[in-house]
């Protein structure tokens, strides 16, 4: 079993933000066993705190074999590039959230294309996460780093940076990678 798949289960996932207190009612919340998983549960009203991963959307931008990647101005992995995503807001549809991330972290508006594929984030200690990354076009805006990205700029598929941010964000890169050099070897 891989690192990741261990970072996946969930008993090494319990409750990773450190929360101690019922949002229904304050009282202290307890780990029980419930229905066979470890869940923060209220000894006083019963909420049961069930943990989702959180979903978030990215964006592919290529421009003649080169992809548009950010670099992360805050923990964690300050510092290293990912493409451009970001989690959902509450009331957001998917695409609106790739398309909001892209604008803040680039200053590009986009046109979504295709959906590339959706990922498992096992490594981000914030929440596991589920990626879903769009293809896309620019349709204006100047590229500009902004919000939580210091830089962001094009990279040859063939010479991408070493720190990448996130598994998912790697596993996303080798694939589109391996689906390019496919597409011009049938060229
Ligand atoms: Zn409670």
């Amino acid at each position: 079993m891989s690192v990741l798949d261990d970072l996946c289960k969930p008993e090494v996932r319990i409750n990773p933000r450190k929360f101690k207190f019922c949002p229904r009612c304050g009282s202290r919340l307890e780990e029980v066993n419930h229905g066979g998983r470890i869940r923060l549960i209220c000894p006083n009203c019963g909420f049961v705190f069930y943990q989702n991963p959180v979903p978030a959307a990215g964006v592919i931008l290529l421009q003649n074999h080169n992809v548009l990647l950010t670099k992360r101005k805050y923990e964690p992995r300050a510092n290293k590039w990912s493409l451009p995503a970001g989690f959902m807001e509450y009331g957001e549809t998917v695409k609106e959230t790739a398309v909001r991330e892209l604008k803040e972290e680039t200053n590009l508006d986009v046109k979504l294309t295709r959906l590339f594929g959706v990922y498992t984030g096992c490594d981000d200690p914030r929440n596991q996460a589920v990626l879903i990354v769009y293809e896309g076009e620019i349709v204006g805006g100047e590229l500009r780093p902004g919000d939580d990205a210091s830089e962001a700029k094009f990279f040859p598929l063939t010479d991408l940076p070493e720190d990448i941010a996130f598994e998912a964000h790697r596993r996303v890169l080798e694939e589109l990678k391996a689906k390019v050099i496919l597409e011009q070897n049938k060229e």
